[in-house]
């Protein structure tokens, strides 16, 4: 009964969404901030939690699509940056990466080779490195 009920109420709403949950993180790192240093940034938190749960239970879906779309146009490339980062990272023992001195473009190699020559496959510039 409860349940049907509860289905009943989420029927046509927005529901979460990534931007959602980094509202939620924002929300609990001023929480803490606002805790340890500053009692007022506690209220900005639960501004942040009332809003992540205004957009959840939302039923004006293309406006929170459209605000999602936003939030992703930068947090793809956010995304994307740590998501290298952490290859790179785990990967260092096997790898080593550098970057084409002609175009920049990021390139690795496997690691103990001694002196290479590469060919970059962005521009096709050819140069010497160290692994
Ligand atoms: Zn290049």
């Amino acid at each position: 009964m409860w349940y049907e009920r509860l289905q009943r109420f989420l029927y046509g709403r927005y529901g979460t969404d990534k931007l959602s949950i980094a509202i939620l993180v924002a929300g609990l790192l001023l929480s803490l901030i606002g805790s340890l240093l500053f009692w007022p940034i506690t209220l900005l938190a639960d501004a942040l939690y009332i809003w992540a749960l205004f957009r959840t239970f939302s039923r004006n879906i293309p406006a929170r699509q459209r605000e999602y779309a936003a939030f992703l146009r930068f947090w793809t490339p956010a995304e994307n940056w740590l998501r290298k980062k952490k290859q790179r990272f785990s990967q260092r023992k096997e790898y080593k990466y550098f970057k084409c001195p002609s175009c920049r473009q990021e390139l690795r190699a496997p690691r103990g080779r001694g002196k290479i020559e590469v060919t970059c496959q962005k521009c096709h510039n050819v140069f010497r490195t160290k692994t």
